[in-house]
Protein backbone atom coordinates (compact mmCIF):
# COMPACT_ATOMS: atom_id res chain seq x y z
CA UNK A 1 0.00 0.00 0.00
CA UNK A 2 1.14 3.45 -0.50
CA UNK A 3 2.09 5.66 1.89
CA UNK A 4 0.93 9.59 1.23
CA UNK A 5 2.46 12.19 4.03
CA UNK A 6 0.44 15.02 4.70
CA UNK A 7 2.42 18.27 5.90
CA UNK A 8 0.82 21.36 7.81
CA UNK A 9 2.66 23.98 9.15
CA UNK A 10 1.27 25.55 12.18
CA UNK A 11 1.98 29.15 13.71
CA UNK A 12 -0.73 29.74 16.43
CA UNK A 13 -2.97 27.34 15.03
CA UNK A 14 -4.30 26.05 18.47
CA UNK A 15 -8.10 26.79 17.32
CA UNK A 16 -7.54 25.06 13.67
CA UNK A 17 -5.75 21.82 14.93
CA UNK A 18 -8.73 19.66 15.88
CA UNK A 19 -10.91 20.96 12.28
CA UNK A 20 -7.60 20.04 10.19
CA UNK A 21 -7.66 16.65 11.88
CA UNK A 22 -11.15 15.66 11.52
CA UNK A 23 -11.55 17.33 7.96
CA UNK A 24 -8.47 15.36 7.01
CA UNK A 25 -8.99 11.93 8.45
CA UNK A 26 -12.92 12.06 6.65
CA UNK A 27 -10.85 12.42 3.26
CA UNK A 28 -8.24 10.06 4.02
CA UNK A 29 -11.17 7.12 5.12
CA UNK A 30 -11.45 7.83 1.13
CA UNK A 31 -8.36 6.78 -0.26
CA UNK A 32 -7.10 3.19 -0.14
CA UNK A 33 -3.63 4.31 0.44
CA UNK A 34 -1.76 4.61 4.93
CA UNK A 35 -1.16 8.04 5.53
CA UNK A 36 1.28 9.98 8.49
CA UNK A 37 0.29 13.18 9.03
CA UNK A 38 2.96 15.38 9.75
CA UNK A 39 2.46 18.94 12.14
CA UNK A 40 5.39 21.34 11.92
CA UNK A 41 4.82 23.35 14.72
CA UNK A 42 6.55 26.85 13.74
CA UNK A 43 7.44 28.22 16.99
CA UNK A 44 3.77 29.20 17.75
CA UNK A 45 3.27 31.04 21.37
CA UNK A 46 -0.42 29.23 21.53
CA UNK A 47 -1.50 25.84 22.46
CA UNK A 48 -0.55 24.68 19.08
CA UNK A 49 1.83 22.05 20.49
CA UNK A 50 -0.33 20.97 23.43
CA UNK A 51 -3.71 20.43 20.94
CA UNK A 52 -0.96 18.35 18.46
CA UNK A 53 0.27 16.50 21.71
CA UNK A 54 -3.40 15.49 22.58
CA UNK A 55 -4.48 14.50 18.48
CA UNK A 56 -1.11 12.16 18.67
CA UNK A 57 -2.31 10.32 21.56
CA UNK A 58 -5.45 9.50 19.66
CA UNK A 59 -3.49 8.72 16.02
CA UNK A 60 -0.14 7.08 16.58
CA UNK A 61 0.28 8.11 13.04
CA UNK A 62 0.56 11.60 13.98
CA UNK A 63 4.11 13.44 13.87
CA UNK A 64 5.23 16.52 15.19
CA UNK A 65 8.16 18.58 14.34
CA UNK A 66 8.50 21.53 16.95
CA UNK A 67 10.69 24.54 15.80
CA UNK A 68 12.98 26.21 18.96
CA UNK A 69 11.24 29.48 17.07
CA UNK A 70 9.20 31.09 14.81
CA UNK A 71 10.93 30.11 11.30
CA UNK A 72 8.15 30.84 8.51
CA UNK A 73 5.74 28.82 6.57
CA UNK A 74 9.23 27.99 4.11
CA UNK A 75 10.98 26.50 6.71
CA UNK A 76 8.13 24.70 8.10
CA UNK A 77 7.31 23.12 4.96
CA UNK A 78 10.91 22.23 3.86
CA UNK A 79 11.16 20.62 7.35
CA UNK A 80 8.13 18.49 6.91
CA UNK A 81 9.17 17.22 3.26
CA UNK A 82 12.69 16.47 4.99
CA UNK A 83 11.03 14.54 7.57
CA UNK A 84 8.03 12.45 5.24
CA UNK A 85 8.26 9.08 4.47
CA UNK A 86 5.56 8.69 1.74
CA UNK A 87 5.59 7.53 -1.91
CA UNK A 88 3.26 10.77 -2.40
CA UNK A 89 3.28 14.11 -0.18
CA UNK A 90 0.72 16.49 0.34
CA UNK A 91 1.24 19.51 1.78
CA UNK A 92 -1.80 21.63 3.23
CA UNK A 93 -2.22 24.90 5.63
CA UNK A 94 -3.74 24.35 9.04
CA UNK A 95 -6.75 26.66 8.70
CA UNK A 96 -8.43 24.51 6.18
CA UNK A 97 -8.29 27.05 3.17
CA UNK A 98 -6.98 24.55 1.33
CA UNK A 99 -9.81 21.88 1.12
CA UNK A 100 -8.52 18.20 2.20
CA UNK A 101 -12.20 17.28 0.25
CA UNK A 102 -9.71 17.51 -3.03
CA UNK A 103 -7.55 14.92 -1.65
CA UNK A 104 -9.03 12.01 -3.17
CA UNK A 105 -9.27 13.32 -6.28
CA UNK A 106 -5.99 14.39 -6.52
CA UNK A 107 -4.60 11.09 -5.52
CA UNK A 108 -6.03 9.81 -8.52
CA UNK A 109 -3.59 12.32 -10.93
CA UNK A 110 -0.98 11.34 -9.88
CA UNK A 111 -1.98 7.09 -9.27
CA UNK A 112 -3.93 6.43 -12.25
CA UNK A 113 -3.19 9.27 -14.60
CA UNK A 114 0.44 9.82 -14.70
CA UNK A 115 0.99 12.92 -13.23
CA UNK A 116 3.45 13.79 -11.11
CA UNK A 117 2.20 16.89 -9.07
CA UNK A 118 -1.27 18.35 -8.69
CA UNK A 119 -1.52 21.60 -7.26
CA UNK A 120 -4.07 23.74 -6.67
CA UNK A 121 -5.12 27.67 -7.58
CA UNK A 122 -8.07 29.46 -6.29
CA UNK A 123 -10.08 31.12 -8.95
CA UNK A 124 -11.50 33.90 -6.92
CA UNK A 125 -9.78 35.63 -4.19
CA UNK A 126 -13.41 36.49 -1.91
CA UNK A 127 -12.72 37.40 1.70
CA UNK A 128 -8.99 38.85 1.23
CA UNK A 129 -8.97 42.36 1.26
CA UNK A 130 -8.90 43.94 -2.57
CA UNK A 131 -5.71 46.08 -1.80
CA UNK A 132 -4.08 43.25 -1.25
CA UNK A 133 -5.56 41.28 -3.87
CA UNK A 134 -4.61 43.74 -6.62
CA UNK A 135 -0.93 43.83 -5.37
CA UNK A 136 -0.99 39.82 -5.34
CA UNK A 137 -2.28 39.86 -8.64
CA UNK A 138 0.34 42.40 -9.85
CA UNK A 139 3.31 40.46 -8.53
CA UNK A 140 2.01 37.60 -10.72
CA UNK A 141 1.88 39.83 -13.41
CA UNK A 142 5.57 41.05 -12.84
CA UNK A 143 7.49 37.93 -11.76
CA UNK A 144 5.96 35.80 -14.65
CA UNK A 145 7.41 38.54 -17.56
CA UNK A 146 10.87 37.94 -15.55
CA UNK A 147 11.37 34.44 -15.22
CA UNK A 148 11.72 31.05 -17.54
CA UNK A 149 9.36 28.84 -15.53
CA UNK A 150 5.47 29.74 -15.26
CA UNK A 151 3.59 30.35 -11.73
CA UNK A 152 0.13 30.36 -12.41
CA UNK A 153 -2.00 33.44 -10.51
CA UNK A 154 -3.46 32.18 -7.41
CA UNK A 155 -1.46 28.86 -6.80
CA UNK A 156 -1.34 27.96 -3.57
CA UNK A 157 1.14 25.88 -1.89
CA UNK A 158 -1.65 23.05 -1.34
CA UNK A 159 0.09 20.48 -3.77
CA UNK A 160 0.45 16.47 -3.83
CA UNK A 161 3.97 15.34 -4.68
CA UNK A 162 5.33 12.08 -5.76
CA UNK A 163 8.27 10.77 -4.24
CA UNK A 164 10.16 11.95 -7.50
CA UNK A 165 8.85 15.14 -7.35
CA UNK A 166 10.01 15.60 -3.16
CA UNK A 167 13.29 14.79 -3.76
CA UNK A 168 14.34 17.05 -6.69
CA UNK A 169 12.63 19.67 -4.35
CA UNK A 170 15.01 18.83 -1.50
CA UNK A 171 17.72 19.27 -3.72
CA UNK A 172 17.35 23.03 -3.81
CA UNK A 173 18.55 23.82 -0.48
CA UNK A 174 18.26 27.68 -1.02
CA UNK A 175 17.72 29.71 2.14
CA UNK A 176 15.62 32.01 0.76
CA UNK A 177 13.06 29.63 -0.08
CA UNK A 178 9.95 30.95 -2.52
CA UNK A 179 8.22 27.30 -2.58
CA UNK A 180 5.33 28.62 -5.82
CA UNK A 181 9.11 29.19 -7.73
CA UNK A 182 10.88 26.10 -6.47
CA UNK A 183 7.67 24.14 -7.59
CA UNK A 184 7.15 25.46 -10.93
CA UNK A 185 11.39 25.37 -11.57
CA UNK A 186 11.95 21.99 -10.69
CA UNK A 187 9.76 20.98 -13.58
CA UNK A 188 7.81 17.51 -13.55
CA UNK A 189 4.17 17.22 -14.87
CA UNK A 190 1.89 18.96 -12.57
CA UNK A 191 -2.11 19.08 -13.31
CA UNK A 192 -3.89 22.21 -11.82
CA UNK A 193 -7.00 22.15 -10.22
CA UNK A 194 -9.13 25.16 -9.27
CA UNK A 195 -11.63 25.60 -6.55
CA UNK A 196 -13.09 29.23 -4.85
CA UNK A 197 -11.57 30.80 -1.93
CA UNK A 198 -12.34 29.33 1.18
CA UNK A 199 -11.99 31.52 4.15
CA UNK A 200 -10.30 30.09 7.30
CA UNK A 201 -12.35 28.14 9.46
CA UNK A 202 -10.89 29.59 13.34
CA UNK A 203 -8.22 32.43 13.88
CA UNK A 204 -6.35 34.80 11.65
CA UNK A 205 -3.89 35.00 9.17
CA UNK A 206 -0.25 35.28 9.73
CA UNK A 207 0.53 37.36 6.72
CA UNK A 208 1.06 41.20 7.32
CA UNK A 209 0.76 43.26 4.41
CA UNK A 210 4.86 43.56 5.23
CA UNK A 211 5.76 39.89 5.06
CA UNK A 212 4.11 39.44 2.14
CA UNK A 213 6.07 42.13 0.17
CA UNK A 214 9.05 40.96 1.72
CA UNK A 215 8.21 37.55 0.52
CA UNK A 216 7.50 39.07 -2.90
CA UNK A 217 10.89 40.37 -3.21
CA UNK A 218 12.40 36.92 -1.68
CA UNK A 219 10.76 35.37 -4.90
CA UNK A 220 11.59 37.97 -7.67
CA UNK A 221 15.39 37.93 -6.01
CA UNK A 222 15.70 34.24 -5.68
CA UNK A 223 13.98 33.40 -9.53
CA UNK A 224 15.63 36.25 -12.01
CA UNK A 225 18.29 38.61 -11.93
CA UNK A 226 16.23 40.18 -14.34
CA UNK A 227 16.02 43.84 -12.16
CA UNK A 228 20.01 43.85 -12.27
CA UNK A 229 19.72 43.84 -16.01
CA UNK A 230 17.30 46.40 -15.75
CA UNK A 231 20.27 48.68 -13.88
CA UNK A 232 22.29 48.15 -17.24
CA UNK A 233 19.72 48.77 -19.81
CA UNK A 234 18.40 52.12 -17.60
CA UNK A 235 22.30 53.04 -17.39
CA UNK A 236 22.81 53.21 -21.32
CA UNK A 237 19.26 54.92 -21.92
CA UNK A 238 20.31 57.96 -19.42
CA UNK A 239 23.82 58.32 -20.71
CA UNK A 240 22.26 57.77 -24.28
CA UNK A 241 19.71 61.15 -23.16
CA UNK A 242 22.90 62.76 -21.37
CA UNK A 243 24.87 62.75 -24.32
CA UNK A 244 21.95 64.19 -26.65
CA UNK A 245 21.00 66.54 -23.94
CA UNK A 246 24.96 67.60 -23.97
CA UNK A 247 25.23 68.27 -27.73
CA UNK A 248 22.22 70.19 -27.78
CA UNK A 249 23.48 72.73 -24.84
CA UNK A 250 26.65 72.92 -26.98
CA UNK A 251 24.49 73.99 -30.14
CA UNK A 252 22.59 76.28 -28.21
CA UNK A 253 25.37 78.26 -26.31
CA UNK A 254 27.27 78.72 -29.66
CA UNK A 255 24.40 79.59 -31.12
CA UNK A 256 22.18 81.96 -28.74
CA UNK A 257 24.57 82.25 -26.18
CA UNK A 258 22.85 82.81 -22.66
CA UNK A 259 24.81 79.64 -20.89
CA UNK A 260 23.57 80.21 -17.05
CA UNK A 261 19.75 79.27 -18.23
CA UNK A 262 18.81 75.91 -17.06
CA UNK A 263 19.02 75.94 -13.28
CA UNK A 264 15.14 74.10 -13.14
CA UNK A 265 16.25 71.41 -15.75
CA UNK A 266 19.74 70.76 -13.92
CA UNK A 267 17.94 70.38 -10.71
CA UNK A 268 15.28 68.23 -12.46
CA UNK A 269 18.33 65.93 -14.11
CA UNK A 270 20.08 65.87 -10.88
CA UNK A 271 17.06 64.41 -8.27
CA UNK A 272 15.99 62.45 -11.59
CA UNK A 273 19.99 60.77 -11.41
CA UNK A 274 20.26 60.59 -7.92
CA UNK A 275 16.78 58.98 -7.94
CA UNK A 276 17.53 56.00 -10.44
CA UNK A 277 20.87 55.52 -9.04
CA UNK A 278 20.04 55.06 -5.31
CA UNK A 279 16.86 52.52 -6.98
CA UNK A 280 19.60 50.27 -8.70
CA UNK A 281 21.98 50.68 -6.11
CA UNK A 282 19.24 49.46 -3.27
CA UNK A 283 18.55 46.42 -6.29
CA UNK A 284 22.42 45.67 -6.15
CA UNK A 285 21.86 45.28 -2.24
CA UNK A 286 18.72 43.22 -2.39
CA UNK A 287 21.11 41.00 -4.30
CA UNK A 288 23.95 41.00 -2.50
CA UNK A 289 22.56 40.67 0.82
CA UNK A 290 21.04 37.69 -0.39
CA UNK A 291 24.10 36.23 -1.49
CA UNK A 292 25.83 37.27 2.19
CA UNK A 293 22.97 35.36 3.68
CA UNK A 294 23.28 32.22 1.45
CA UNK A 295 27.04 32.57 1.92
CA UNK A 296 26.53 31.97 5.62
CA UNK A 297 24.90 28.51 5.04
CA UNK A 298 23.11 29.24 8.39
CA UNK A 299 20.08 25.93 8.46
CA UNK A 300 16.92 26.81 7.85
CA UNK A 301 15.60 26.00 10.55
CA UNK A 302 16.42 24.55 14.02
CA UNK A 303 14.39 21.69 15.44
CA UNK A 304 13.74 21.27 19.09
CA UNK A 305 12.04 18.10 19.03
CA UNK A 306 10.81 15.56 16.91
CA UNK A 307 7.36 13.94 18.71
N1 LIG B 1 2.37 29.53 9.02
C1 LIG B 1 3.56 29.06 9.56
N2 LIG B 1 4.51 29.97 9.95
C2 LIG B 1 4.34 31.31 9.82
C3 LIG B 1 3.14 31.77 9.25
C4 LIG B 1 2.17 30.86 8.86
O1 LIG B 1 3.75 27.86 9.70
O2 LIG B 1 5.24 32.06 10.21
C5 LIG B 1 1.33 28.57 8.58
C6 LIG B 1 -0.05 28.80 9.20
O3 LIG B 1 -0.15 28.19 10.46
C7 LIG B 1 -0.96 28.19 8.16
C8 LIG B 1 -0.23 28.45 6.86
O4 LIG B 1 1.13 28.70 7.21
O5 LIG B 1 -1.13 26.80 8.34
C9 LIG B 1 -0.81 29.62 6.09
O6 LIG B 1 -0.87 30.74 6.90
P1 LIG B 1 -2.09 31.74 6.90
O7 LIG B 1 -3.38 30.99 6.87
O8 LIG B 1 -1.90 32.68 8.03
O9 LIG B 1 -1.84 32.48 5.53
P2 LIG B 1 -2.94 32.88 4.43
O10 LIG B 1 -3.78 31.66 4.18
O11 LIG B 1 -3.72 33.99 5.01
O12 LIG B 1 -2.12 33.27 3.25
MG1 LIG C 1 -4.75 30.66 5.50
Amino acid sequence: MALLSIITPCYNEEETVDYFYDEVHKAILKLDTDYEIIFVNDGSKDKTLEKCLELKKLDNKIKIINFSRNFGKEAAMLAGMREAKGDYVVIMDTDLQDPPALLPEMMTYVENGGYDSVATYRVSRKGEPPIRSFFARMFYKLINKMIDVEIVDGARDYRLMNRNMVDAVLKLGEYHRFSKGIFAWVGFKTKYLEYENVERVAGETKWSFWKLFKYAIDGIVGFTTVPLRLATIAGALVSSFGFIYMLYIVVKALFFGDPVAGFPSLIVIITLLGGIQLLFLGIIGEYLAKTYMESKKRPIYIVKEIL
